[in-house]
């Protein structure tokens, strides 16, 4: 669950206030598009969201933690309980696709036992069982990307954050993506997806929350062109 209570966020330095008085809930299992223009405030939303970022005012929740009064030590767990995917991909260029999807699950000290099962399950989900031993710039943008999502799916967090995942993929190869964090979705993962693509909000439909200048200007549910069902 993510929660944001009355906030507001000010940037000292220029006067900004990116946020204004914005309280917004999105339920577990959620998929929710996040959009607005330039400056609207999506970055720092997101930011809070992370906790790289405190509000000036009001309160912050995310998945059962109040983001208030966590304590600096806490932060890691924290950031356990999400997965994060970019424009830019961010895999590790010198790691195999398996390599750069397991090294995740070594990191939070799963077994041996379970990456052995899990890495070819999450692999499968983004169809990217033939390239398990590729490496990254042996990929195209969207096939990286799809690593990039299986290594945010594999730790089986509660919510996944997906910051413009299509701003560097072909057009066409974007639906596919959003197409894989719909299933995700399906597995009980609740999706946030920032983008700027209308055409793609507009195919898949569903929850949008619109930032205008720093405040909540439409969160409503939309039908989709598509025949995403
Ligand atoms: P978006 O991601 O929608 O483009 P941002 O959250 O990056 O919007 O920015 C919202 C507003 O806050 C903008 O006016 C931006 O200039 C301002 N802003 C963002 N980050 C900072 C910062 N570190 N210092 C000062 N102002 C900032």
């Amino acid at each position: 669950m993510v929660e944001l209570k009355n906030v507001d966020v000010h940037y000292k330095e220029g006067g900004v206030d990116a946020l204004n008085d914005v309280s917004l809930r999105i339920n577990d299992g959620e998929f929710v598009f996040i959009v607005g223009s330039s400056g609207a405030g999506k970055s720092t939303l997101l930011k809070l969201l992370t906790r790289e970022k405190t509000p000036t005012n009001g309160r912050v929740f995310v998945n059962g933690y109040n983001l208030s009064n966590l304590k600096n030590r806490k932060i890691p767990y924290f950031r356990r309980s999400m997965g994060m995917i970019f424009q830019d991909f961010r895999l590790i260029p010198n790691l195999t696709v398996y390599e750069n999807v397991a090294f995740v699950l070594r990191v939070t000290d799963r077994s041996s036992r379970y990456i052995r099962q899990r890495v070819p399950y999450v692999l499968n989900l983004v169809k990217l069982n033939d390239k398990a031993r590729a490496y990254p710039s042996q990929l195209s943008g969207g096939e990286q990307q799809r690593v990039a999502i299986a290594r945010a799916f594999a730790p089986d967090p509660g919510l996944i954050i997906a910051d413009e995942p299509t701003g560097n993929i072909d057009p066409e190869l974007s639906y596919e993506i959003v197409e894989i964090l719909k299933d995700i979705n399906k597995c009980g993962t609740t999706v946030l997806m920032v983008t700027h693509e209308h055409d793609l909000v507009k195919y898949f439909g569903g929850r949008i929350i619109s930032l205008k200048k720093g405040n909540v200007d439409f969160d409503d549910y939309i039908g989709g062109d598509g025949d995403s069902e």
